[in-house]
């Protein structure tokens, strides 16, 4: 433990001699499920097909049955999946599609990628998803589809979201890229309105070695479209061109296939994700435990009262606080990695200056970008690794440990 006298210079030299805390690893749950990696990769060298083959086939009849979804479409990555439900959704150029300020760029750039235009809501601050009001009031007679983004450890609310699209007649398209295991009542991500995604970029909570991403819908014309495009537009051996399926006639397909070195790699972790989805629960629970009474920390993880069957997933544990650049530089010292999740806001970024917005304009989404910042957190983490954190966190804010 570190002593209340210290000061900031005796600490530098500490974190000298105590080791690192990363943001992330996978080396020990890698190792845990080696055994059933390998076997699968053993298969797929005998028989020498590397992409788009049996185990992506494996891979996605066993993420139906973990998610529930009629069609899971095996893709090249999350930002792929959600272009080409997009696509198959039926955005047309021009189509509006609302999406939140805060969330990861791919959120919106998808939209721009399949010809849309994306239009920014502001989220709620307590989910840090998009809000249903702001939502609504971004609808105009162009919006084709709302996109619910599902961050860090619980879904957006999509009751609301729901009827917001049902009284406009709007597609809902759920980046799910990050809500494994989360459920609404005990549906899916990612099932509760057209179609959503997964990605396994390596940090996910189902992570591959690679990128790698999924679609999953229950309507079996988008599964089909999604499947087509993928594919160079490939209906069969021959015919290298799309045709007469309504909403993609004269458009083409892409490479957007998954390698079976990736999906192996997920057939062997994938049984051992509700274990690590537990054990993040704990992690979760024994961070806020030690970060309640710390002044300075403006916010910790709150779940938003939902029925049952809506319990969250620890994707990543977010918190907001006071001077976050400096906590960041702070922690950067003492040998403890962070992350911040998402430092501009969509509407800012200068890929979207077109749109013209400014400052101001989605304040709860401008709020977020400044103030939050992830914390170490994978399920290899020790609980004595969380302690460190937190003291540092502590110590940064009091000048003295807990
Ligand atoms: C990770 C992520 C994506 C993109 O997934 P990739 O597999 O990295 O392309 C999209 N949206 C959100 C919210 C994400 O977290």
């Amino acid at each position: 433990m570190i002593s209340p006298t210290r000061s900031t210079e005796r600490s530098t030299e500490e974190s000298e001699t105590e080791p690192p805390v990363p943001f992330f690893t996978q080396a020990g749950t890698f190792t845990e499920c080696w055994p059933d990696i390998s076997r699968h990769l053993n298969g797929l060298f005998d028989r020498g097909k590397f992409s788009h083959g049996k185990q992506v086939a494996l891979l996605e009849k066993a993420l139906a049955e973990y998610t529930g979804a009629r069609h899971v479409v095996a893709v090249n990555s999350g930002t792929d999946a959600l272009v080409l439900l997009l696509r198959a959704c039926g955005i047309e150029p021009g189509d509006e599609v609302v999406v939140p300020a805060f969330s990861f760029v791919a959120s919106a750039s998808s939209v721009a990628l399949a010809r849309g235009k994306p239009v920014f809501a502001d989220i709620d601050p307590e989910t840090y998803a998009l809000d249903p009001a702001s939502a609504e009031a971004a609808v105009t007679p162009r919006t084709r589809a709302i996109m619910p983004v599902h961050l860090f450890w619980q879904l957006a609310d999509m009751d609301a979201l729901g009827a917001l699209a049902g009284r406009h007649g709007l597609k809902v398209v759920e980046d799910s890229a990050e809500a494994i295991g989360m459920r609404w009542n005990g549906v899916h991500a990612g099932r509760l309105g057209h179609g959503g995604v997964l990605s396994f970029f390596p940090t996910k909570t189902l992570g591959a070695l690679g990128d790698a991403g999924a679609v999953l819908t229950d309507d079996p014309e988008i599964a089909e479209r999604v499947a087509i495009l993928r594919h160079h537009g490939r209906m069969g051996r021959t015919v290298d061109h799309i045709a007469g399926i309504s909403n993609l006639s004269g458009a083409s397909g892409t490479n957007s296939k998954m390698d079976d070195i990736q999906a192996s790699v997920l057939l062997g972790k994938l049984p051992r994700l509700d274990a690590a989805i537990a054990c993040r629960a704990e992690l979760a629970a024994a961070y806020t435990e030690r970060l309640r009474d710390v002044p300075g920390v403006l916010r910790l993880p709150t779940v938003a009262r939902r029925g049952p069957g809506t319990e969250p997933v620890f994707y990543v544990y977010v918190i907001e606080v006071e001077r976050r650049d400096q906590l960041v530089d702070h922690l950067t010292r003492a040998g403890v990695g962070t992350e911040v999740y998402y430092p501009t806001p969509l509407h800012l970024q200068p890929c979207f200056a077109g749109l013209g917005h400014r400052r101001g304009d989605f304040p709860h989404a401008e709020a977020a970008c400044e103030r939050t910042v992830a914390l170490p957190f994978h399920p290899d983490l020790a609980l004595t690794e969380v302690e460190r954190v937190c003291d540092t966190v502590r110590r940064f804010y009091t000048g003295a440990a807990a």
